[in-house]
């Protein structure tokens, strides 16, 4: 239970997540009178708040900073009468209706109907540097960064579809890219593979891992050590992008609604969860686009969904003000 002293409250629609599909689907929601709350997550905003230039969001032709995007959508969602919880779902009983969310210390929420668009996170090296360089020539997302990089060259880490598809794509602009990965051979499909092998700016680095990343304002070089031989050398490069694979933000649903084996939510007729009246919008479950604009897109999608669920389930006369002692929390 909540550690809170902030009353239970019930609201027609709960969304959980911050990022551009999370946002987008409380502007619908809220421009359809549903009041929805935004459980916004700590820190908020998902990845767009540790993306420096947006190049590809339409609508903003000279560019626009990931931070103030969110601002901008957050702003637009509270226009129109989107309350927003800063804080963490800790806990969720999705087993009984009105759904119940416990938000730590802003209370426990009730709901009829809840959109989890919280989003996944691209997995890092964790090296000091790589983290103090992110956004200055470190980079998870090839496709909204790899336009930075025309003449440059550039290491890409990891040996999945991923890695191959960024590498290959990297090359359009990259004057070489060297793929690095800790194995001897790669996970990524043979067709992948083919393709990037066939390309002659990329090279391989196998059974070599990246150690540090060297640079004061932004990538000068990438130290990268052959596991083997425990040999260390520095790659003259300009840019290093990790495609080391994402984790769902899905360990509080773990339980309660259907999960793949990478934790990622399965949905049917594109949003619905495995609990009826719980919807998925954005990266939470779309492994495969990863954009802002496309998570957005799902946002819109969920929003219109849930709505017209409402729609179908009026909301009860009488409220329970709390799960009451037959409540069985899944986590
Ligand atoms: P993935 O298949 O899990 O591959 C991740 C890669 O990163 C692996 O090679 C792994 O090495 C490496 N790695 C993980 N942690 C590392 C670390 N700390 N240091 C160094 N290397 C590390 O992830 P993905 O490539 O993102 O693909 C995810 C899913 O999406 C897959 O099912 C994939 O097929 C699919 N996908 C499909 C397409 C497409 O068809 N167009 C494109 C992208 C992704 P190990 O090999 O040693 O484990």
């Amino acid at each position: 239970m909540a550690d809170s002293t902030m009353p239970d409250r019930h609201v027609r629609l709960a969304i959980v997540g911050s990022g551009p599909a999370g946002l987008t689907a409380a502007i619908y929601a809220a421009r359809a009178n549903l009041a929805p709350v935004v459980i916004s997550g700590v820190p908020s905003g998902g990845q767009l708040m540790i993306t420096t230039d947006v190049e590809n969001y339409p609508g903003f032709p000279e560019g626009i900073q990931g931070p103030e995007l969110v601002v901008k959508m957050r702003e637009q969602a509270a226009r129109f009468g989107t309350e927003f919880l800063d804080s963490n779902v800790r806990n969720v009983d999705l087993k009984h209706h009105p759904f119940m969310l416990d938000t730590g210390l802003t209370g426990i929420v009730h709901a009829d109907a809840v959109i989890v668009a919280t989003g996944a996170n691209a997995r890092w090296l964790e090296l000091a540097n790589e983290q103090r360089l992110r956004g200055h020539g470190v980079s998870a997302c090839a496709t909204c960064d790899g336009f930075f990089f025309k003449g440059k060259d550039v290491v890409a880490v990891g040996g999945g579809d991923s890695a191959m598809e960024e590498a290959t794509f990297l090359t359009k602009f990259a004057n070489s890219v060297t793929v690095v990965h800790r194995r001897p051979e790669l996970r990524a499909s043979r067709i992948m593979q083919d393709r990037a092998r066939r390309n002659p700016k990329i090279r391989f680095r196998f059974e070599t891992e990246v150690t540090d990343v060297l640079g004061a304002d932004s990538v000068s070089g990438v130290v990268v050590r052959h596991i083997p031989s425990g040999k260390h050398e520095t790659l003259d490069v300009q840019g290093l992008f990790l495609a080391i694979g994402h984790d769902p933000a899905t360990e509080v649903f773990r339980g309660a609604l259907e999960l793949d084996e990478k934790g990622y939510l399965l949905t049917t007729d594109i949003t619905r969860t495995s609990v009826d009246g719980v919807f998925a919008a954005g990266d939470v479950y779309d492994h495969r686009y990863r954009q802002a604009v496309s998570a957005a897109g799902l946002g819109c999608m969920a929003a219109l969904d849930a709505e017209k669920w409402l729609a179908e389930h009026p909301a009860p006369a009488h409220r329970p003000t709390s799960h009451g002692s037959d409540s069985s929390p899944t986590r």
